[in-house]
């Protein structure tokens, strides 16, 4: 470590081979595999050669997400059906815009990555015989899904840190990440804002040099106000297409049934044991059964609640003829009327609740009448108890004690809930070792663009441990150990540190935005303009605000009233130009005709009218299906984006005899 002054300022370098920016799942795995290859290849010093950077070790989806099981997915493990990683990749790749070559490397390293984790001690459930115990998720025809309870991804990053300090590797814990240093061919190096360090005059910059670069800094999850994504999961998307790279599928965020008050998933168990879901007035008075309005049994309106539990993200797919996604519509109907919509684990469905509102013809909610598929889940796992809460204390009692620990007692009061953003399927793009356009740089986890439209429930981790894996043996046999030279860059570094350092400056002479205002017109805008409801006019005016933000942005800057409020003023600029860039891809796509799919419903006067409200939707276009929106910065554009369509790659199909294939990887020719 030594340490430069670059202007006024004292800016501390430090080197290494490879630097991981983000310390969720992804990038804690990230580090413990490419420890081990480059052990494996004699390295004796692995562990200086690798450094881990995040904003907040204790932060990100990882570490403070789940819900009633959080899920893993992999491929089956059951003892009686078989799996095979092609169908597995057929099932990433059903809904179209999933890259072939992705969906199969996922395939394949699923068993080795879930391994991997139980070895770490991540406590999966199996039986007396050893079988790892599956069961159904979303968009998942098998039971290929696992938990190791609500906190499985918690669980994950604590095992796999466990590993990563017993091997001696560095982590950088508070460091906001304010840029990537590019040579125009390579990204070299990240620049960080210790927020350990700041003080009076002091902007607390740091630069981590590095030959290669792993990003796995989450999605973006503060670009929206209604979100469970956990508060401060900003992630680095503005800065990376500022460094040039290019995203996939950013329009495929999925959006779904989350409680509010703590920030949590109400899937699986909490919906497979029905309770009552009512709205309120903005100050819990007026109670309403608003979902018998709706459906026409009480049998259809139970089993559909039931289903939401594996079928949780909305799907516009599941709106017709009263099927599960018309809730998440109803709930955000009643939110959007100012009303608040609760989840009541005390009591069952009603159906009616005030005199000519509802449906008077609803018997009252009796387990019996549930449908098939509900009411043999109910009885297979024994949960036919009187209350909805006696039901998960059954099936899921964990389900009940996460809430706890958060200071909600279902037993005792209602959850508060929303149609929340929780995930974007999308991000930038890699080739199958999860190299980005960038070389050196890779992409792993939720930062990586590597589900199509649709992906199963669990499918989210699975990618990041699988990608992770892949950077790790390409970088260790590809690009080797080398730590990068002392004076490499230094023009590079000097130069961009300079104009960042030079920014700050001028947004502490700066009376103009505040970082929490543009924050927060960022959240209001996306959350209106590109959640789960989207209508090309809107989009567009969306768009044109998003892009006005930028140039105030410019223009005015962010007013710093101590070096304190550094770290705020840098996330709420790349966020503003990354919700350009979402904004930008959504309103690209529907200007292609795009229609409803995946966790969107696009809105369309000539579409199909939902009964009883005022909407009506555009049908999927699935032509699309077989193109993926790519975005690229391109700040000389009046858009600031280019979009372009790319055709997704095939599952490979290629199998080679043992003895040739046993060449191409003695040779190293697999990673050509
Ligand atoms: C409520 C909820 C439930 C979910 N349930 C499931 C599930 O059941 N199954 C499933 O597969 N997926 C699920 N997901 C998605 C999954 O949890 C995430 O996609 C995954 O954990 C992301 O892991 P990651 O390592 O890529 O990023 P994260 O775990 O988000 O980690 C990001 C890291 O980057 C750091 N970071 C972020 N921004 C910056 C910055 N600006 N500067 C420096 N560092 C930064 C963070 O501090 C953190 O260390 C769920 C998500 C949510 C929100």
């Amino acid at each position: 470590m030594e340490s430069i002054k670059i202007g006024k300022q004292k800016v501390i370098i430090h080197r290494y081979n490879t630097v991981i920016v983000g310390a969720g799942a992804a990038g804690i795995n990230a580090a413990v595999h490419l420890y081990e290859f480059f052990t494996q290849k004699g390295i004796k010093d692995a562990q200086d050669r690798i450094a881990v950077v995040t904003a907040g070790l204790s932060l990100g989806a990882s570490r403070m997400s789940g819900s009633d099981k959080q899920t893993y997915y992999k491929m089956g493990t059951s003892p009686d059906v078989p799996d095979s990683a092609e169908a597995f990749a057929k099932t990433l790749t059903a809904a179209g815009c999933c890259h072939g070559d992705l969906a199969l490397a996922e395939a394949i390293g699923s068993l080795r990555e879930f391994y991997h984790l139980v070895q770490a001690g991540v406590p999966f459930p199996h039986d007396s015989t050893g079988s790892f115990l599956g069961y159904k998720t979303d968009n998942d025809p098998f039971e290929r899904a696992t938990s190791a309870g609500p906190k499985t991804s918690k669980m994950m990053c604590e095992c796999l840190q466990r590993q990563v300090v017993h091997y001696g590797i560095k982590i950088y814990d508070q460091q906001e990440v304010a840029h990537l240093v590019t040579t125009g061919k390579r990204i070299i190096g990240v620049v960080t804002i210790d927020k350990k360090s700041l003080k009076a005059k002091n902007f607390g910059i740091n630069i981590f040099q590095c030959e290669n670069l792993i990003l796995a800094a989450g999605g973006p999850g503060e670009l929206y106000k209604t979100s469970v994504y956990p508060k401060n999961q900003t992630g680095i998307h503005g800065l990376a297409f500022q460094a040039g790279l290019a995203a996939e599928n950013l329009t495929e965020s999925q959006f779904g049934l989350a409680s509010t008050k703590f920030r949590w998933n109400v899937s699986g168990s909490y919906m497979q044991v029905i309770p009552r879901i009512f709205s309120s007035d903005a100050n819990g008075g007026d109670e309403r059964e608003f979902l018998a309005d709706f459906f026409p049994t009480m049998s259809k309106m139970a089993t559909n609640i039931f289903l939401k539990g594996y079928q949780w993200p909305f799907d516009p797919q599941r709106i017709e003829n009263c099927q599960s996604s018309l809730i998440d519509i109803l709930v955000f109907n009643e939110t959007q009327k100012g009303r608040r919509v609760f989840m009541d684990f005390r009591k069952n469905p009603y159906a009616v609740s005030l005199p000519g509102v509802g449906n008077s013809s609803m018997k009252p909610f009796a387990i019996e009448d549930l449908e098939a598929e509900a009411l043999g889940y109910l009885r297979k796992t024994g949960a036919l108890q009187k209350t909805p809460i006696e039901r998960l204390a059954c099936m899921n009692q964990p389900a009940i004690d996460i809430y706890k620990e958060h200071g909600i007692d279902l037993w005792k009061e209602p959850l508060e809930i929303a149609v929340c953003a929780q995930h974007n399927n999308g991000g930038f793009a890699v080739n199958h070792w999860w190299e980005s356009n960038i070389p050196r740089t890779f992409v792993v986890g939720e930062m990586a663009g590597t589900h199509g439209v649709k992906r199963p429930g669990g499918a989210a981790l699975n990618s990041g441990q699988v990608g992770s894996l892949r950077a790790a043996e390409f970088i260790a046999n590809v690009y080797g150990a080398d730590m990068p030279s002392k004076n490499s860059a230094t023009k590079e570094i000097k130069t961009q540190v300079g104009w960042l350092i030079a920014g700050y400056e001028s947004f502490m002479e700066s009376k103009g935005l505040k970082a929490k205002d543009v924050i927060a017109e960022i959240q209001q805008r996306m959350t209106a303009s590109a959640g789960h409801i989207r209508e090309i006019n809107d989009a567009r005016k969306a768009l044109s605000g998003a892009i006005d933000l930028m140039s105030r942005i410019k223009q005015e800057g962010i007013a710093i009233r101590s070096t304190k409020d550094i770290p705020s003023a840098v996330r709420a600029e790349h966020l503003a130009l990354a919700s350009v860039a979402y904004l930008k891809a959504i309103v690209s796509l529907l200007a292609q005709g795009s229609g409803s799919r995946g966790s969107h419903l696009v809105l369309s006067p000539d579409g199909v009218h939902i009964a009883g409200t005022e909407l009506r939707f555009k049908l999927e276009n699935e032509e699309l299906r077989n193109s993926i929106l790519r975005v690229k910065y391109a700040p000389k554009l009046p858009d600031l984006f280019h979009c372009e369509n790319v055709t997704p790659r095939p599952i490979p199909a290629q199998r080679k005899a043992f003895e040739p294939a046993w060449k191409d990887y003695r040779l190293g020719k697999i990673y050509e």
